[in-house]
């Protein structure tokens, strides 16, 4: 899976990428995150990517010229979608993971001020994606929580795919609770059913807790 992230803040990414499960994905080869910055491609002589908005308000919009041209410069594979991250998007949820999963190239638009002059959305014509009904500073984070998200799905990523299938929302549930060693710990004992090593048992009891938990946590997920 190969990530292009247009950003006028790439060290942003590119950090993030150094850590954990991404980083080692991204050395094995699993998957590819790079950057492109908008600012090398204005043709403004201050190298100025923003502009007041037209009719007035608050804020600096971000101009259609920089962000085009460096939309174009990204080399398209065959299997490609383009992603605006935009409070105004559809929100960001695991059938939306899924989906994005089956492409061979993601290339993100981050946003930052007020946002991006229309003629952007225009011209790419982007799958436009929230991260939720808030509003945050810049497409950074969004675009970040979409390449962890998206590259668990990615066979290679995880030590085992199969830690995944348990996920909450794997299958629409919540995930059951974990415990760890020791057995005991501040009087609060690991459930019996999970020491007796009868997996018949242990499953039937994750299962009951994952419908408890979604019941009492995310109803909704039920209907
Ligand atoms: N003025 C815009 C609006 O009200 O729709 C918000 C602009 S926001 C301050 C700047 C950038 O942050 C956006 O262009 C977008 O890329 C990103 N952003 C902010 N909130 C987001 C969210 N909930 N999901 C995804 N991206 C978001």
């Amino acid at each position: 899976m190969i990530f292009d992230v247009l950003t006028l803040f790439p060290e942003m990414i590119e950090n993030h990428c150094k850590y954990s499960i991404l980083k080692r994905a991204i050395e094995s080869g699993v998957v590819e995150v790079n950057t492109v910055n908008p600012r090398d491609y204005t043709l403004d002589k201050h190298k100025k990517v923003d502009d007041t908005p037209y009719g007035g308000g608050a804020g600096m919009v971000l101009m259609a010229q920089p962000y085009v041209d460096a939309y174009e410069s990204v080399k398209k594979q065959a299997n490609s979608i383009t992603v605006m991250l935009s409070p105004q998007g559809e929100p960001m949820n695991e059938k939306l993971v899924l989906d994005l999963a089956k492409y061979d190239q993601i290339i993100m638009l981050c946003g930052h001020y007020e946002g991006f002059d229309e003629r952007i959305r225009d011209i790419i014509k982007p799958r436009e994606v929230s991260l939720g009904d808030f509003v945050l500073t810049g497409g950074e984070l969004p675009a970040l929580c979409l390449i962890d998200a998206v590259s668990r799905k990615i066979e290679g990523t995880l030590g085992k795919i199969e830690s995944a299938h348990d996920d909450s929302f794997a299958d629409g549930l919540l995930e059951y609770p974990q415990y760890t060693k020791p057995r005991e710990y501040r009087g609060l004992r690991v459930p019996d059913v999970l020491l007796n090593g009868n997996h018949k048992e242990i499953n039937e009891y994750r299962q009951a807790e994952r419908i408890k938990r979604t019941k009492e946590r995310r109803p909704d997920l039920l209907n």
